[in-house]
């Protein structure tokens, strides 16, 4: 992609009621544009970061046999009345129109419970699971930090339906286990753990995926012999003791929520009165679980992970390019053709050997406000080619989470295979 098409430009001027660092980052690089509290538009770049999110998500729903689905984002009062939902979940936005009575979806229970039941009749017909990755609206009081609290936000939301509790627990498992992929491929395993939580009416507990960091809402206590954590919310209830090994040199940390797993056996199977015949003929409740992960809040949590004075630090599985080739020019006509040239081959060879690139070929703006905005805008490895490295025959590589820049030969060939040995 040739920066001098993109009709995005970054910016300094950024609110000062933005004081999260994604949201200044985010809207400085263009990433995102804030139409009002809480809600954003993603930009050609934004879009490719929460895509690539959303595409390790699904590579790894996918993989416990998770369907993808969509369902509708208008959902009639009816079905929350079902549940008794229409005036018990705090934050649905709701409205009016032609004498009927709306919600917009917050989350999904409502719709996949009856939904699943029009096709679900006998023990033959389970286990199943359903996903979705879908925009969900939330009256949320406070919508604050940029991305990490939206009022309209994108969320994967995973149902499953099971014949009993065990089989409940033992594909409970296989999405922890999936969440933790997700974790690794974003680059934040290391820094989220599994967080004990309340589990509502039906189970002791559920779990929340805690993301450390110095911004997050919530404030967890980890146990670091079991690298496991408790939610504040149900601390004292565990006399500040780890459910798991009794330890109770538990470390406070704040944390963002990225995730959580949840069973609700037949919380709202039974609202619904949705029933499968098992071997013998008998009736029972289905069985099932919820799982979330919010996509829009991960891309603001790395960012919040990634980050230095200059800008963004994108881990290189989530960067809208691995590559950004920043074309300096100069005074001189010739030389600066023939920076644009070697760069145009360059940028050509790479894209045809795999590589996306995002080429600074603009010519209005100055060397230094370049170089300012690829280190803002963050992508894993620079290449640079500038008189200077012209004349020595030679291009710039610099990692962006390195201080060093480091000599290539100007030869295609070698360029590509050097970073297939770097990157791939
Ligand atoms: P929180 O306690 O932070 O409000 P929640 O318990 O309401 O989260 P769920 O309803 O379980 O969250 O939603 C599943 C996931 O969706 C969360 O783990 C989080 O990653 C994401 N999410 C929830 N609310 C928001 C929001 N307002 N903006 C962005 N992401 C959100
Ligand atoms: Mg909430």
């Amino acid at each position: 992609m040739k920066q001098s098409q993109l009709f995005i430009k970054t910016t300094k001027e950024i609110s000062s009621e933005e004081d999260s660092r994604n949201a200044q980052l985010l809207l400085q690089g263009a990433y995102i544009d804030k139409l009002s509290a809480g809600v954003f538009s993603y930009l050609p770049l934004g879009l490719k970061v929460l895509n690539n999110i959303n595409n390790i998500i699904r590579e790894e729903m996918n993989k416990i046999g998770g369907q993808e689905i969509l369902m509708p984002a208008l959902t009639p009062k009816k079905i929350w009345q079902t549940t008794d939902r229409w005036e018990n979940f705090d934050a649905l936005f709701k409205f009016e129109a032609h004498n009927h009575e709306y919600a917009l979806g917050a989350t999904h229970e409502e719709i996949v419970t009856p939904l699943l039941q029009k096709f679900i009749f006998s023990y033959k017909d389970l286990p199943q699971a359903v996903y979705q990755i879908q925009t969900k609206f939330r009256n949320e009081a406070r919508s604050k930090s940029g991305l990490l609290r939206g009022r309209e936000f994108l969320m994967k939301d995973l149902y499953s339906f099971h014949t009993d509790e065990e089989d409940l627990n033992q594909y409970y498992q296989k999405v922890e286990k999936a969440y933790n992929n997700i974790w690794q491929r974003l680059g934040i395993a290391d820094i989220t753990v599994k967080t004990y939580a309340s589990g509502g009416a039906f189970s002791k507990y559920s779990h929340e995926y805690q993301t450390f960091s110095e911004v997050g809402e919530d404030t967890i206590y980890y146990c670091k012999n079991c690298n496991i954590a408790i939610n504040s919310e149900i601390i004292e209830e565990q006399n500040h003791t780890c459910p798991e090994c009794n330890n109770q040199d538990l470390e406070e940390k704040t944390a963002i929520e990225v995730g959580n797993i949840f069973k609700l056996k037949n919380k709202f199977t039974k609202a619904f009165n949705f029933k499968y015949a098992n071997e013998d003929g008998e009736q029972k409740d289905v069985i099932m679980g919820c799982y979330g992960i919010g996509p829009s809040r991960l891309m603001g949590t790395l960012v919040e992970t990634f980050n230095d004075k200059n800008g963004i630090i994108w881990p290189k599985n989530i960067a809208p390019f691995p590559i950004h080739l920043v074309l300096l020019s100069d005074r001189d006509e010739e030389i600066n053709k023939e920076i644009k040239k070697q760069g145009l081959d360059l940028y050509e060879y790479l894209q045809n050997n795999g590589w996306e690139v995002l080429l600074d070929d603009r010519q209005n703006v100055s060397n230094g406000e370049k170089l300012k905005d690829s280190d803002l805008l963050g992508m894993p490895i620079r290449l640079l080619i500038s008189k200077k490295t012209l004349q020595g025959n030679s291009i710039e590589l610099k990692l962006r989470n390195k201080a060093e820049a480091e000599k290539l030969d100007l030869d295609n060939n070698k360029i590509s295979a050097y970073l297939d040995k770097l990157y791939k």
